[in-house]
């Protein structure tokens, strides 16, 4: 077909104007898509000595720690000679990871018949508390092997609170599908069973069954990474990754004051996470406040929170 000059000068105008539309319409979306939201996700991995990371084939862990920022030699039980100084137990250690402060102050210290203390929520609530005063949309999830996280509960204000019915595996599937199905801002899970092989045949770095241990969660924590990569809205959102140990062990236990039960380490993998390796490195009471310091929640004076943002 042949096209006049005045219909091909017309033609062009309208497809000028109809572009110009377009772009108009579509600049938001742009402004929005440039600003990603940000999201943290913790795992927890109880009684799992930093030493036996380094000395097993941990390949997710050891990349989120050379991305990120590292304690190899944080603590767990308090501070030393001070009112803080608490049992390396897990019902105190995660309530003061997920709390921001020792259990002087939360009051959660020892499980009593089978039991556990219930913590000061009032003057100590967690985390998810805290996110969500500054942010009341905000979804936070806790999914967890160790009954006691969810049904004490540590978190009473998270949106999702489920326990894996088979273990670390279960933990890692609810957690993808959760994934799939929500948008949460902070998501804690928590694997038990490095803490199942301590009890079993021994807490100690260079034991093989502990190492295997270690290595089965570290698989744990790149099907949790898959996880959050394969979300449909991934590209328009930062995640930061925490993870955290709530204690190490001695033989077939823990809960005294060695080093081998104190020793802890921490990752913090993410956009904006000075990287480097810190030696010696923060309490577990450092993971409240990195948390909320990244999600932008201000830390005010009167939580009396025990620990420093970690990494950021
Ligand atoms: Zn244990």
């Amino acid at each position: 077909m042949k096209i006049s000059p005045s219909f091909r000068a017309f033609g062009l105008m309208g497809v000028v104007a109809v572009l110009q539309m377009l772009l108009a319409l579509a600049a938001p979306i742009d402004i929005a898509a440039a600003e990603p939201s940000k999201h943290v996700l913790i795992i927890g991995i109880d009684g799992c000595m930093p030493d036996a990371i380094l000395a097993s084939k941990a390949p997710n862990l050891k990349k989120l720690a050379e991305d990120g920022a590292v304690t190899w030699d944080g603590f767990a039980g308090g501070v030393q000679g001070t009112p803080s100084e608490q049992n390396t137990a897990s019902l105190a250690s995660w309530n003061s990871i997920l709390r921001g402060v020792w259990a002087n102050k939360h009051k959660a210290n020892r499980m009593k018949k089978g039991r556990p203390q219930p913590a000061d929520s009032k003057n100590y609530p967690s985390l998810f508390a805290r996110i969500k005063e500054v942010q009341p949309q905000a979804q936070c999830a806790s999914i967890c092997n160790w009954i006691w996280i969810n049904n004490q509960p540590m978190v009473p204000e998270a949106d999702y609170k489920i326990n894996g019915p088979a273990g670390d595996k279960s933990v890692t599937e609810l957690l993808t599908k959760y994934l799939q199905e929500k948008d949460p801002t902070a998501v804690f899970i928590h694997l038990d069973e490095v803490d199942h092989s301590g009890h079993g045949q021994g807490f100690a770095p260079r034991l093989p069954s502990y190492q295997e241990a270690v290595e089965k969660a570290d698989q744990h924590v790149g099907e949790a990474l898959a996880a959050v990569k394969s979300r449909k809205n991934y590209v328009n959102e930062q995640w930061l990754v925490i993870c955290v140990t709530d204690h190490g062990g001695l033989n077939k236990g823990h809960g005294g004051q060695s080093p081998e039960e104190r020793k802890t380490f921490l990752i913090v993998s993410g956009p904006g996470v000075k990287k480097g390796v810190v030696t010696p490195g923060p309490g577990i009471v450092a993971v409240t406040p990195t948390a909320l310091k990244y999600l932008g929640v201000p830390i005010k004076p009167e939580w009396k929170l025990d620990g420093e943002p970690f990494g950021l």
